[in-house]
């Protein structure tokens, strides 16, 4: 089945034409035929697209709205030299993702107009992020006549938290008013990685003795602690902005810090936000970037704050790591995925320092070789085995779509 994959954000559509089924997916042969990204929607956009054996396309155009990103997604999938379909007719079904499904969507769903208003429902608890999803939605569903869409949330998975782990110390009545708890984000990406990760050791990733912990670093990141295919626990919250240190996010801190700041520096709510969501973290402690590649090189050349910003990320790592080992009893093994866990050794090795207390550990050698491809880094014989396991969310988006389409239950 052709399955297109729509991630749209506040100003930018990512998309992916998969080829998926339950006889490619259980062989791993499922695939992105194309992807692509349009930027900066509301302005001059950037187009980016590719496709297996074609020339890559980037272009720039002015995109006002969400919808004319899709119809330009739809006419780079059908154009005579760059394209991989003859006729839009030939998307199967759309998978969307969305951010957040509150405690109303425990798994992935068919969109229909009752999801849908459930899926407005959350706009309060996800304002910049569930809008979009929507706008996607609406696009395709304009644009693609009668293909069935499905939505994938961010939050689903971590649906199995249990009260301790998704109740903060408040007064339970602004969980009863407000649905302030604990959510979790990056569902999609664990979820994956967590299938794959028992794969590899050879159980069924719902094997109700598996402890794992997955850790999924990219811009934004967080970690997971997993028994027997259900999320325990996860280091993002209320918001994605909870747990480890981000490309520009804070994660935990003291928050009567936002209260003082905010007197001292005579912050509105919107600046307030803007500094913990986009000056703080890996950016805001080191002044130099948000990007581990270029952190890492300023470190190599002695810079003592792109040091510290690091020395901060992977120790704030450490801690989760060490207490979800804890949250689970011991650990079979511990993935690490996204843009830095897949490529970065250092700071693998760095967040790892002093865990073999708990069993924790990468051999130098194989955690080196290890660059964004599959494999373990643990040495030989370790309690829990260490893995990097490229993530891959969109492939799980559609292969949610299929199943439901297909009228299979979820894998
Ligand atoms: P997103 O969360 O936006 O999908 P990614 O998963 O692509 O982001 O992760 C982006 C992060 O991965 C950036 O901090 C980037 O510096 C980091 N990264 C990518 N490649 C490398 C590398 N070779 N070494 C270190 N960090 C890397």
């Amino acid at each position: 089945m052709k399955v297109l994959v729509l991630n749209c954000g506040s100003s930018s559509v990512k998309f992916q034409l998969v080829e998926t089924d339950e006889a490619l997916a259980a062989a791993g042969k499922d695939h992105a035929l194309a992807k692509g990204l349009v930027e900066n929607i509301g302005g001059a956009a950037m187009l980016r697209y590719e496709a297996e054996g074609k020339r890559p396309v980037r272009e720039t155009e002015e995109i006002l709205e969400h919808k004319i990103a899709v119809e330009r997604a739809l006419g780079l999938l059908t154009r005579g030299d760059v394209g991989v379909l003859r006729d839009r007719g030939e998307i199967e079904a759309v998978g969307h993702r969305v951010v957040h499904g509150g405690e109303r969507f425990k798994t992935s769903v068919r969109i229909d107009d009752e999801v849908l208003d459930g899926i407005e429902d959350c706009f309060e608890l996800a304002p910049l992020h569930n809008p979009p999803n929507v706008k996607g939605y609406r696009a395709a569903r304009d644009l693609l006549g009668a293909a069935p869409h499905v939505a994938v949330f961010d939050t689903s998975f971590h649906q199995t938290m249990p009260p301790e782990a998704f109740l903060y110390g408040l007064p339970y009545v602004l969980y009863q008013r407000h649905g302030i708890r604990r959510y979790g984000f990056h569902g999609t990406s664990h979820r994956f990685v967590s299938q794959r990760l028992a794969h590899l050791l050879g159980r069924t990733p719902d094997d109700p003795g598996l402890r794992l912990v997955t850790c999924h670093l990219g811009n934004g990141c967080s970690v997971a602690a997993i028994r027997g295919g259900r999320s325990q626990d996860t280091s993002m919250g209320f918001t994605p902005l909870e747990g480890l240190v981000m490309g520009t996010r804070s994660g935990d801190l003291d928050p009567a810090i936002v209260l003082h700041v905010m007197g001292k520096e005579e912050l509105g709510v919107g600046e307030a936000n803007a500094l913990l969501n986009k000056h703080s973290g890996l950016l805001g402690l080191s002044g130099v970037s948000n990007d581990m590649r270029t952190l890492l090189a300023a470190d190599a050349e002695g810079n003592e704050r792109a040091r510290a910003a690091v020395d901060v990320f992977c120790y704030r790592l450490r801690k989760y790591l060490a207490a979800y080992v804890g949250v689970l009893g011991g650990a079979d093994a511990v993935a690490f995925a996204g843009g830095i866990g897949e490529n970065a050794p250092a700071v693998r090795a760095r967040s790892v320092r002093g865990l073999d207390a708990v069993g924790i550990a990468v051999d130098p050698k194989r955690n080196e070789s290890a660059r964004g491809t599959e494999g373990e880094i643990s040495p030989e014989g370790a309690s829990a085995r260490v893995f990097v396991v490229p993530t891959n969310e969109e492939l799980l988006i559609a292969r949610d779509t299929y199943r439901i389409v297909a009228g299979l239950p979820p894998a």
